[in-house]
């Protein structure tokens, strides 16, 4: 699914932020992007920015986009407080709210928008998935076990940042492995209260203990892979996926369908994805060879080949 990437204000310094300068997507450019969705069989798109509640036309694309019966997610950090609940009741929408450690926050403001989820998951029953951003391996993310009890989101996703990751590569593993441990107690959790849990791209099945990712197969976890999850800046030029937002290149209007957009990522990737291994142990890798895994995340293995 396409994520259109609409502004880089943001609502608050939030660790994956974005940096970039050019002016908010206007209402043409969101209108160009949904017709070349349409046409690619497509009816539904991720919205989202730094901050996309602070887009001023926010309004105006969720009209255009009911128009033409495409269906709007819309990624958000809750933030400016109460905003997205306003929007939640004047629109069909769903939502992948961005949950960060609460270190992140100023004070009251975790509280403040857990009151808003409340809100708009069960006064406007919006769909919504959490997503838990991880930017630290190093600290502790037990209070998702409280967030899981009170709170009524239909998902939960488990996104660790490549900042959270560095050069060390087989130190960097050991600190994955005893934060997947605690991750996974959350997930089993989660699973018990009939919430399925999707862990993103970055995280690999080595990360987890065999019988760990036994188990989170057998509750229907699904691990992302790293593969194109292409989006689009609003001067329209697209990316391979939010962790390589700053190597776009290409405008989208010079693809002719969704096809030629993954065709172009993997021819420009291809390499890298095959020839490059993040940690020692993928030349053997059983996961690798099964292609459950395609040894790291692309970024990563990017910056440790330069
Ligand atoms: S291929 Fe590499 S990153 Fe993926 S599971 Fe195997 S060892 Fe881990």
């Amino acid at each position: 699914m396409l994520e259109v990437f609409a502004t880089y204000k943001n609502s608050l310094l939030f660790p994956d932020q974005v940096e970039g300068a050019s002016a908010d997507m206007p209402l043409d450019r969101f209108s160009f992007i949904l017709d070349f969705l349409i046409s690619c069989g497509y009816d539904c798109c991720v919205l989202t920015g730094n901050e996309v509640l602070r887009h001023p036309e926010l309004n105006d694309f969720l009209l255009v986009a009911e128009r033409k019966k495409m269906s709007i997610i819309i990624e958000t950090s809750g933030f400016p407080n109460g905003k997205i609940n306003e929007i939640a009741s004047r629109h069909k929408i769903a939502i992948k709210w961005k949950i960060y450690h609460p270190t992140v926050y100023r004070q009251g403001q975790y509280e403040q928008l857990l009151g808003n989820l409340d809100i708009v998951t069960k006064r406007y029953k919006i769909f919504t998935e959490a997503v838990i951003v991880v930017h630290d391996l190093s600290l502790d993310y037990s209070f998702i076990a409280d967030f899981i009890r009170e709170q009524s989101v239909n998902n939960l996703y488990l996104d660790i940042l490549c900042k959270a990751f560095d050069r060390r590569k087989e130190e960097q593993l050991n600190r994955l492995q005893k934060i997947n441990s605690n991750f996974f107690v959350l997930i089993k959790q989660a699973f018990e209260e009939g919430i399925k849990t999707t862990i993103g791209c970055v995280n690999v099945p080595c990360g987890f203990s065999d019988s760990e990712f036994g188990a989170l197969i057998k509750m229907g976890t699904m691990m992302k892979k790293c593969l194109p999850y292409p989006g689009v800046l609003p001067d329209l030029k697209v990316y391979h996926c939010r962790a390589l937002i700053n190597e776009s290149e290409r405008n989208l209007a010079s693809f002719k369908n969704w096809e030629g957009l993954l065709e172009y990522f993997f021819k420009r990737y291809g390499e890298i994805q095959v020839k490059t291994l993040f940690f020692e142990q993928c030349e053997s890798c059983l996961s690798r060879r099964a292609e459950v895994c395609f040894g790291g995340c692309l970024l990563l293995k990017t910056k440790s080949k330069r």
